[in-house]
């Protein structure tokens, strides 16, 4: 989510004016359900629109898709067709000039392509000789004082740069759903670094953080730090704590089931992620995992059995 406040009421006003009450609403991702018009006018061939819901607009984004006949009638794309189509001259120029002609955020913003550093050295393929050196075992010493397996360095791709801008850095690369690097995060393993973390500059908002690992069948756990996600299984780190529009949008179209595990420290956060995800398509699909204020997932090495999922009231 970016920081500066749009006040988007106006433009709520007029999609009001168009499609009725609303039957449900994100604030925090701009997510918004009407009914659709083209389910009642043109499909069923209503005076009145059917108070299904169906149709799932975000103006953040500026874009629209109806869950019923998004396939058979093409009922998706870009918000001010709909208004235009839907809407009276008068409610499509109010909203033109609220929202000008323009691709939408998302969509304008071209993925920026992230290598990893040339002087990365994953673990698994380090020579023998690079494995003598001091520099070696202390990364090594590192990442296994943190609980990590060779099981997981070896699934992670996990590595580490002995020189250059990100020396003395554990690197956890992101592949996508190509298996191409999208992101990495790294590390530091000094004792007190100037930065602890220190990642490429890349749209981490538009990255789902190795995407090429994630089953949308099954439940997705949705933790703060690679360093979590390692320990969970088809888990997405959200790389803070609060989530990215494009996680967002992929786990309201595609989860089955979502579990939040955040750290001990974060249970503010968690509860309102869990409000933020709890609806719509994904009312009564969300689960959430407290954990103790002192303890994080790397420390339990992932063992949450202490802890179950649990929806709340
Ligand atoms: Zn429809």
């Amino acid at each position: 989510m970016t920081d500066i406040e749009v006040d988007y009421e106006p433009v709520i006003e007029i999609l009001i004016d168009i499609l009725g009450d609303y039957k449900y609403h994100n604030e925090y991702s701009g997510q918004i359900a009407f009914s659709c018009p083209v389910c009642s006018y043109d499909i069923k061939g209503l005076d009145e629109l059917d108070g299904k819901g169906n149709l799932e607009v975000n103006y953040i984004q500026g874009v629209y898709k109806c869950w019923s006949c998004s396939e058979t009638h093409d009922t998706h794309g870009r918000l001010r067709w709909l208004v235009k189509k839907y809407g009276s001259p008068r409610q499509f120029k109010k909203f033109d000039l609220l929202m000008p002609d323009d691709p939408g955020e998302i969509e304008k913003k071209i993925y920026k392509q992230v290598y990893l550093p040339k002087e990365f050295i994953s673990f698994t393929t380090a020579s023998a000789g690079l494995k003598m050196t001091p520099i070696f075992k202390r990364a090594y010493n590192y990442i296994k004082q943190r609980n990590v397996t060779d099981e997981m360095i070896v699934k992670y791709n996990i590595g580490f740069c002995y020189e250059g801008k990100y020396a003395n850095r554990i690197i956890i690369p992101s592949y996508d759903s190509e298996g191409d690097v999208n992101f990495f995060v790294a590390r530091s393993y000094e004792a007190k670094p100037f930065r602890k973390y220190d990642n490429p500059e890349a749209e981490k908002q538009l990255i789902i953080f190795n995407e090429s690992l994630i089953n949308w069948d099954e439940p997705i756990s949705i933790v703060e730090g690679p360093f979590d996600s390692i320990f969970v299984p088809n888990s997405i780190p959200m790389l803070g704590k609060s989530m990215s529009e494009r996680l967002f949008m992929e786990l309201y179209e595609k989860a089955k089931k979502i579990i939040i595990i955040l750290d001990g420290d974060a249970w503010a956060n968690s509860q309102k992620l869990y409000y933020d995800l709890n609806g719509g398509r994904l009312f009564g699909k969300i689960w959430v995992t407290k954990l103790p204020v002192d303890k994080d997932i790397a420390e339990l090495q992932g063992d949450l059995t202490e802890y179950p999922p649990f929806q709340i009231e």
